[in-house]
């Protein structure tokens, strides 16, 4: 049966986003129209082409951006990534992910993201480390401690972030710049727990989620049946996290291929064999399934911690799992998001889900200004402070709405969903900034 959602279904991550901000929109009954036209479009997106010296002597011109949507609750905050397909809309869409995702979970920045259009797989070390630093010196002073404050994202690591602020330092000498970037090596300024961050933060807040009893029958994580999409960062970690407070992994994911094992798989020795083979495909005492096939895998809960708009139209209807948490950013489209809706599917939102990165990137640049390191038992207390109190706004906002709906507060909608109330959470933020600011003069 085709629905309404599915004919207006979009793959593109610039329109989703869009979408979603809209359909919030009409869950808040007063926002001064201008301020909406102001928080819908970026700020400013800087373009830069710039030569750089190729290791067989060529010179290749590069194309980078910067996008910064929003500063009114302080400065930038977003990754940097480097891949064959960035593009102004996209870096645009993803820095407005971070607009909102630093406001849910109230930390004091704005959203921002950048992108050379490259591919490392064809790059030497050497020519990703002259692109990096031709890159910031082409930004100059359009990033800073107190401006705009990249981190890695897809194909940047701790070592990009290490020359870039190698090179920011050295345009700003006799300062204190550690806290231009985070995501740095331990040696310079990077945070303990960094690495572990957004899986750590997507296991608090969604173990928070099921004790306020938003998940019918679910309270526990032991014995929770668990599929992860995407076995990099972010999802290998989750999966570890998850094991570790009871949960049995049936099913994980990578580029090349999916497995499952009703018994359950040991997350540690997947990685291993990942690390090995460099895939998960073929861990002994499994069998391979394909990726659409681990999307609708009988579980519980299900982690999209790979790519954008992978669950949508076509698919959504055959998700087994009864709570979905969104490591990936934008793992849903909007006509996905209603058919999971119907299906009575709680979606734990990225902007709160995988916002431990954010989180524990924000105590990086404390620590970095303040000269301070503190231990891993401080960083993951604070953090799990940080996602609960996340969960909890979103949580209460969803209740409150619902209750509105009830009583006709905008009935030609389904019903409010907890996306929609993470996004009015981070929006009512912004807006009460930007009038106590007056911005305009
Ligand atoms: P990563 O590069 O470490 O891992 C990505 C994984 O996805 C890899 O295992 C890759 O093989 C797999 N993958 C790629 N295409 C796939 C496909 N078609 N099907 C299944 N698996 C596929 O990246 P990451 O840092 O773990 O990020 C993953 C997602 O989480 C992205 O959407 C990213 O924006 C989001 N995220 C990451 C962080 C972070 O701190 N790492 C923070 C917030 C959000």
């Amino acid at each position: 049966m085709t629905t309404s959602a599915q004919t207006a279904d979009t793959l593109n991550l610039f329109e989703n986003a869009k979408l979603q901000f809209e359909q919030a929109l009409t869950w808040i009954d007063s926002i001064k129209v201008g301020i909406i036209d102001y928080l819908i479009s970026p700020k400013r997106t800087i373009h830069v082409r710039f030569p750089v010296n190729m290791d067989d002597g060529s010179i290749q011109t590069f194309h980078g951006f910067r996008c910064l949507h929003n500063r009114v609750r302080g400065p930038g905050k977003g990754g940097i990534r480097y891949h064959p397909d960035v593009t102004e809309a996209e870096v645009a869409a993803l820095a407005a992910f971070m607009t909102w995702k630093t406001a849910v979970v109230d930390i004091p920045f704005g959203g921002g993201k950048g992108g050379i259009v490259c591919n490392p797989k064809e790059l030497s070390r050497s020519e990703l480390r002259r692109i990096t630093r031709r890159f910031v010196m082409e930004l100059g002073d359009t990033i800073g401690p107190h401006t705009d404050i990249p981190a890695p994202d897809v194909y940047t690591d701790q070592q990009t972030m290490a020359w870039i602020y190698d090179t920011f330092d050295l345009m700003h000498q006799g300062e204190n710049n550690l806290a231009v970037v985070t995501g740095k090596p331990l040696e310079i300024g990077g945070s303990v727990g960094r690495d572990e961050a957004t899986a750590r933060g997507s296991l608090y807040a969604t173990q928070q989620l099921i004790e306020r009893g938003v998940v019918p029958d679910m309270r526990t994580l032991n014995g929770i049946r668990v599929a992860v999409q995407g076995y990099g960062n972010a999802g290998s970690i989750a999966a570890k996290l998850f094991h570790e407070c009871g949960a049995r992994i049936v099913a994980v994911s990578d580029s090349r291929g999916a497995i499952a094992s009703d018994s359950g798989l040991d997350p540690l020795h997947v990685l291993e064999h990942k690390d090995e083979t460099g895939s998960v495909v073929g861990f002994p005492g499994t069998t391979e399934i394909s990726n659409e096939e681990l999307l609708a895998y009988d579980c519980d809960i299900l982690i999209p911690a790979a790519l954008e708009c992978q669950i949508h139209a076509e698919n959504a209807a055959d998700i087994k799992a009864r709570l979905i948490v969104e490591d990936a950013n934008g793992p849903i489209t909007m006509a996905g998001d209603k058919i999971l809706q119907e299906k009575g599917v709680v979606v734990l939102p990225d902007i709160v889900a995988n916002a431990g990165g954010v989180v524990v990137s924000y105590f990086e640049w404390v620590q970095n200004l303040e000269n301070q390191q503190w231990d891993l038992e401080k960083v993951d207390r604070k953090l799990r402070k940080k996602m609960n109190r996340a969960v909890d706004d979103t949580v209460d906002r969803w209740t409150a709405l619902r209750t509105r709906h009830e009583d006709g507060f905008n009935d030609g909608n389904s019903g409010p969903t907890l996306r929609d109330a993470a996004l009015v959470v981070a929006i009512e933020r912004i807006a009460t900034v930007v009038l106590q600011r007056d911005i305009w003069p």
